[in-house]
């Protein structure tokens, strides 16, 4: 393998450099097609797949054939492999035992993890580099500084989905931030351009360039919330992706900085499109110039119930139903159950259709996953811009589970911190069944006067409850 097969430049090639090389283009196309393939939720398991035989193939390749530029491979290889096992184990064990609905914090997790090993992989190597190469030394620095803001930060968003941190508010929140990004900026300027020559001092500012960029990763997330969670999750994703492709330059390694490059714009891509569709600038939700005011007092009116029995036979004898999913429907795991009810409802006539909001659920796409496990066709799933101009002239709208993404204050109240936010705008529907377990709030923890609008009967009860008994209901009629 060490055999010498051509000289490019001066440099030599052996036969292991090559399938080196050829096993980086292999894994490369195979991340590229896999990515291609987690695009839809019916082939979303195969793109997982073929991405990790990707990302496969190149740690073995590099085990087996990475040299450094003095010539050397890879020695620590038991070290290496501990780790590999570690991590694989644990995560493999993690992944099997946890529930559906603590999925978004567990990605959140993963992420975060992510950041603190390209974090690690910088502050280890900046040792190591040639501090006359500008080029590297930016690199090394910025993969300290992403890396460590996306495992902090990404801490922070695990806390708020699982409910364990709440948002902090303050209006002064956001000059704290701009201090420390650019107290970030100057320490990173000064180890630089500052003329420091001692390796130890230049360790020590890259150790308080780390413990800073901790706390921005911290502070950054911890004003953000409600409506706004999706964008941050989805850019701190691409930051994890940004701080791998930075290890990947230190290392010359083009598996891991085509990895860490597809991640990045992938996630760029999402936060784009979520920015989009909750109506907001990245800059307004960075630094959270938007919302959170007082919201406007109204006079709540009356919640109105309805039976099981009086749902099902106003269902029964509807021409157009549209049924609004939400967070409450994947803890409740009632999925299967409501296909059941969009079938039977089917079979007598009705055109029902599902109403998905870009942000539903805890995760981007958490509507389309959960509705393809219990086989919904897909062509049954309409975006929120397309099913709107219909909600008029739709005999009844089923919420189930869902909160924020069909509360109106989002249009109508200025202080709310959902406002401006897109919304399926259920209300417009001739009459609105909504189903859940009480007058709990949703994630942005505000009031829906949805559930006391004219046309509004509540349904209480735990979701998946609730549409068995109406499937039992129509069924008898
Ligand atoms: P919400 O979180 O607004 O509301 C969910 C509702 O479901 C609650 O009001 C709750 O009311 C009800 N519920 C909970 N459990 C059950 C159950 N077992 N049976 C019946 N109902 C139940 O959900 P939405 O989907 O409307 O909105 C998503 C929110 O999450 C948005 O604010 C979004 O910004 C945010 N978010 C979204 C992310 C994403 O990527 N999609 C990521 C992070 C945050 P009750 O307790 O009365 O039953």
């Amino acid at each position: 393998m060490d055999k010498i097969i051509t000289t490019i430049n001066g440099i030599d090639y052996t036969i292991g450099d090559s399938i080196l090389e050829l096993s980086y283009l292999i894994a490369a196309v195979l991340f590229v097609f896999g990515l291609k393939l987690l695009s839809h939720p019916e082939t979303a398991r195969k793109g997982n797949l073929w991405a990790g035989v990707g990302m496969f193939l190149a740690m073995i390749t590099t085990m087996i054939f990475h040299k450094n530029d003095a010539g050397n491979g890879i020695h620590n290889l038991i070290y290496i492999l501990g780790g590999i096992a570690v991590g694989s184990i644990s995560g493999w064990l993690i992944a099997k035992k946890i529930k559906m609905t603590a999925m978004p914090q567990l990605v959140s997790f993963y992420n975060a993890t992510g950041g603190a090993a390209s974090a690690l992989v910088a502050i280890m190597e900046f040792q190591n580099i040639d501090l006359n190469n500008t080029g590297i030394f930016l690199v090394t620095l910025l993969g300290i500084f992403i890396g460590s803001v996306a495992f902090s930060g990404s801490m922070i968003a695990y806390g708020k989905l699982d409910g364990k941190v709440g948002d902090i508010r303050a209006s002064y929140m956001k000059y704290v931030n701009m201090f420390l990004l650019v107290v970030v900026l100057a320490i990173m300027g000064y180890m630089m351009f500052g003329g420091i020559h001692s390796n130890e001092s230049l360790m020590m500012y890259a150790y308080v360039l780390l413990g800073i960029s901790l706390i921005y990763g911290v502070l950054f997330v911890m004003p953000i919330g409600g409506a706004d969670m999706p964008v941050v999750i989805s850019l701190l994703n691409s930051f994890t992706g940004i701080a791998a492709a930075m290890g990947g330059f230190l290392y010359h390694n083009q598996a891991m900085l085509l990895g860490g490059i597809l991640v990045g714009s992938a996630g760029i891509i999402l936060t784009i499109l979520m920015c989009n569709a909750m109506n907001r600038s990245l800059l307004n939700v960075i630094i959270g110039a938007f919302g959170g005011g007082k919201s406007a007092d109204k006079e709540k009116g009356t919640v109105k119930e309805i039976t099981v029995n009086d749902a099902a036979v106003l269902l029964y004898y509807s021409k157009s139903v549209v049924i609004v999913p939400g967070y409450g429907l994947a803890v409740a795991q009632a999925q299967h159950a409501c296909h059941e009810l969009d079938t039977l409802l089917e079979e007598n006539g009705v055109n029902v259709r599902y109403a998905i909001h870009p942000v539903a659920g805890r995760m981007p796409g958490h509507m389309n996953v959960l509705l393809a496990e219990a086989d919904v066709p897909y062509t049954k799933l309409v975006e929120m811009d397309d099913i709107n101009p219909d909600m008029p002239n739709t005999d009844v709208v089923i919420v189930i589970g869902a909160n924020d993404v069909v509360n109106p204050a989002a249009n109508d109240d200025p202080g709310s911190p959902i406002y401006g936010m897109p919304i399926i705008e259920a209300e417009k529907a001739k009459n609105i069944i909504v189903m859940k377990r009480g007058m709990g709030k949703g994630y942005a923890g505000i009031e829906n006067y949805l559930f006391f609008n004219e046309k509004t009967r509540m349904l209480f009860g735990n979701a998946k409850d609730s549409l068995q008994a109406l499937v039992s209901e129509v069924k008898n009629l």
